[in-house]
């Protein structure tokens, strides 16, 4: 029987498909965030999960070091994607990516006049892509992490970042004034791999569909 491997980050996106790959039979032998180890087993001796950085996943998927992964949409839009099957929106670590200024600057006054704009973010081709189709130029500031100091810092005007709760912006006396859009994490897999690893990826494949999207909940 072939081996399969799955490409997981630690956090929200390991926690939150835990539940999804429990109900398609697959336990994980350890949780990453303690164990500290970057290859787990799980109750499957042809299963096993390896723990990269959240912008990795689709890299491990793609070269087919990984068959199957989750990854963000903000992760998959920013890398293009590319050599990657995408058959499912997993529907979780939900959040939205914002436009976020301190509290008091003019963004629509700043915006109307034509006035350059300087932008902070790690999402720097989903942000360009955003605001050209509002027909603004921007200054893009590539970030690796914490956006919110930017604006703070004088680094930038704006941020384009991820929020849910919001409490993170309002901790730093940021606020949204502009939604980029929706997102949530995705299962991709690995072309290939669905092709000659068909038999173990396809029940696999079915199975989280099912788990992700319980019958009686769709709409
Ligand atoms: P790292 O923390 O290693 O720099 P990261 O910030 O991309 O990488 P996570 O914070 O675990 O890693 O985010 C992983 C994915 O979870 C993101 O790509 C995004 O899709 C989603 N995500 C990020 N922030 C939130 C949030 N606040 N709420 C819900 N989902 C989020
Ligand atoms: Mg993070």
């Amino acid at each position: 029987m072939p081996t399969l491997t799955l490409a997981l980050s630690k956090g929200r996106i390991f926690d939150e498909t835990l539940p999804l790959l429990r109900a398609a039979g697959i336990v994980p032998a350890e949780d990453p965030e303690s164990s500290r180890k970057l290859i787990v087993g799980t109750n499957r001796p042809d299963v096993s999960v390896v723990i990269v950085r959240a912008s990795d996943v689709p890299t491990y998927v793609a070269h087919g070091a990984a068959d199957i992964g989750v990854a963000g949409k903000d992760v998959l839009l920013e890398q293009g994607g590319e050599g990657l099957y995408q058959p499912l929106d997993l529907e979780i670590a939900r959040c939205r990516m914002v436009v976020a200024t301190r509290r008091g600057f003019d963004w629509a006054g700043t915006v109307q006049r034509g006035a350059r704009i300087r932008v902070a973010t790690k999402y720097v081709k989903t942000a360009r892509e955003h605001f050209a189709g509002k027909g603004m130029h921007v200054d893009l500031i590539r970030l690796y992490g914490s956006m919110e100091l930017a604006p703070l810092a004088g680094l930038a005007d704006a941020i384009v970042d991820l929020v849910s709760s919001g409490n993170t912006l309002k901790a730093n006396d940021l606020v949204v004034v502009e939604d980029v859009m929706s997102i949530s994490a995705r299962l991709i897999v690995n072309p290939g791999a669905l092709k000659l690893k068909r038999g173990v990826v396809k029940p696999l494949l079915d199975a989280l569909e099912a788990a992700a999207q319980p019958e009686g909940s769709l709409q």
